[in-house]
């Protein structure tokens, strides 16, 4: 690429880099934005379809839950990324809500393409966009209703929506009522770390298997078969060094000239084993989890001492163990007291499917719990785990937040209609933008009813003059194929879904509408004559980095 200077080509890019200006780098990048937000368009909902996406190694995953699918494509076109990256921000922010985050997101922008045709300037469209938006954030404020932590039955009902067309949803009533229970159980001063719930999947069994534990499940067993394997009253040590004799660094060589020696030298490895059974024992642990290995020798004195014993537990497992059971975690044996061992009810290992896991149950006030999901097989396991986490992510948002909307398009529809009379009270060319935002927001509803087979003019019409007759929960029963008050058909989210969702997607249309200079770098490898590159047919986008 070469720019003129006093007749002299200035080469400015390295050879072989591409570039696309104006109005063609635009076009091209909405394109592959909008490729995205279709390719996700028809799971949305409970009557969205699901995807089987077949990664290059053959495994199969079959979801409709939009991260997972962006998540295993291979993406490549760079404003493409940008979509993904929407859904990722959702899924990091809220958890769930990430299907129509993209699907908004494509839309403002197929949307904005409309305006471009309209020769409307693109910084135009921009800010009219995040006036959009900021207002948005408004309505829907406005439009949210409270929630308290104690509100069980409304928090099911949110949990219940985030389930509602997904693989999870056959045993939804267990697991919403799971998720509730555990993220009730873990909500500290208005904060919900979701890290504190451990989900654990144990293929085998059936979905009613599934069950929260008040306390850890850990995927280990007894270090010693002559341990018991059910202690009552627990008191737990939680110890991160290793319950063996520290071997030299360096090669030591020890030259045991007669057999005394060699007897005084196991002898004394004994007696320090011992010890350090014996500082386990002292503390009054009945049990003790251990992050490093435990010597052979040791692991018999702990049987013989009526001591259960798990080795190698993994350091995440053990943070949890330590706020589930209370119990601190030390880093020697040295400092081991009665007052830092933690406390449960119940210790178990029980055999689940061929495996056999620990239990530590009825903790008192637990500050971490685990849910063994149990089913069929793999693929029903791991879609009950993205139910799940959908569910407890929701949960959580509804807890610390206090504010949940309708759901089913009816917060889509009132936002729209919000929006349009805010377009005209700010009139001037930005309103032709801000009332594109707001046919935006409707493709969710539109959505909704295109996948549920039903007309999506026809449904759009009777929301709108619902909603125009002051019926602001009005929504799409995908079932019954009408508008619905979707406050009492149960279907509710957490506000946060909805302006996370407007702001990921109004953010990175923005970013995406003002670009109009694509410069691409060529791939380390490219083909010889730069042939068309595997992000759906764009020339001289496949490019080996960001740029
Ligand atoms: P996302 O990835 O965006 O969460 P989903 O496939 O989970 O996508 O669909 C979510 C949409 O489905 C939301 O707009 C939600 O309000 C709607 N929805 C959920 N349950 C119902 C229901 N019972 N009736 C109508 N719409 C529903
Ligand atoms: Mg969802």
């Amino acid at each position: 690429m070469a720019q003129q200077l006093g007749g002299t080509p200035v080469l400015v890019l390295k050879e072989g880099s591409e570039r696309t200006r104006g109005k063609d780098a635009q076009s091209r990048n909405i394109l592959a934005a909008k490729t995205i937000a279709t390719a996700v368009k028809s799971t949305l909902g409970p009557k969205g379809m699901d995807k089987m996406m077949v990664n290059s190694m053959g495994d199969v995953v079959i979801t409709n839950d939009g991260a997972s699918i962006l998540k295993e494509m291979d993406i490549d076109h760079p404003a493409a990324k940008m979509m993904v990256e929407i859904a990722k921000t959702q899924d990091d922010e809220v958890g769930d809500g990430t299907t129509s985050a993209v699907v908004i997101g494509g839309e403002l922008l197929k949307r904005a393409e409309d305006l471009l045709e309209q020769e409307v300037h693109p910084t135009l469209i921009v800010s009219g966009y995040r006036l959009a938006a900021e207002k948005a954030y408004e309505i829907l404020k406005e439009l949210a209703r409270d929630v308290t932590p104690d509100d069980t039955e409304t928090l099911k009902k949110i949990a219940t929506t985030s389930m509602t067309g997904k693989g999870a949803e056959v045993a939804r009533e267990l697991l919403t009522e799971l998720a509730v229970e555990s993220v009730r159980a873990i909500a500290e001063k208005g904060k919900v770390d979701i890290e504190h719930i451990k989900l654990e999947k144990k293929t085998g069994g059936s979905k009613e298997d599934t069950v929260l534990i008040k306390g850890m499940l850990v995927d280990k067993e007894r270090a010693h078969t002559g341990m018991p394997k059910l202690v009552e009253d627990a008191n737990i040590a939680l110890v991160n060094s290793a319950l063996e004799v520290e071997k030299t660094e360096v090669d030591a060589k020890i030259e045991i000239t007669s057999p005394d020696q060699m007897k005084a030298f196991l002898d004394e490895e004994e007696r320090m084993l011992e010890e350090m059974v014996n500082k386990v024992k002292g503390s009054g642990a009945n049990v003790l989890f251990c992050q490093k290995g435990i010597d052979d020798l040791a692991q018999h004195y702990l049987a013989k001492e009526g001591i259960m014993a798990v080795k190698r537990v993994n350091e995440s497992d053990m943070k949890k163990l330590s706020s589930a059971t209370g119990g601190k975690v030390l880093t020697t044996l040295e400092e081991i007291r009665p007052g830092d061992l933690g406390n449960a009810g119940l210790v178990e290992e029980r055999k689940i499917g061929d495996e056999e896991m620990i239990f530590v149950e009825n903790c008192q006030n637990p500050k971490s719990v685990s849910i063994l999901l149990r089913g069929g097989t793999e693929h029903v396991v791991d879609e009950l785990e993205r139910g799940m986490n959908d569910a407890l992510r929701v949960t959580a948002c509804a807890v610390e937040d206090g504010k949940y909307v309708t759901g089913g398009g009816a917060t889509e529809i009132e936002l729209a209609l919000k929006l349009r009379d805010y377009a005209a009270s700010v009139g001037g060319r930005e309103q032709l933008a801000i009332q594109a935002f707001a046919d935006a927001v409707e493709v969710i509803p539109r959505a909704l009813a295109e996948n549920a087979g039903l007309d999506p003019i026809d449904m759009l019409v009777a929301l709108r003059s619902a909603h125009e007759s002051g019926d602001k929960y009005a929504g799409l029963d995908v079932f019954k194929g009408e508008p619905t008050d979707m406050l009492k058909a149960n279907v509710i989210e957490p506000l946060r879904i909805k302006t996370q969702a407007i702001s990921s997607a109004a953010e990175s249309a923005t970013m995406i509408l003002r670009i109009d200079d694509v410069i691409a770098a060529s791939a380390e490898q490219a083909p010889a004559g730069g042939g068309m590159s595997p992000g759906g047919g764009y020339p001289g986008m496949g490019m080996g980095g960001e740029y």
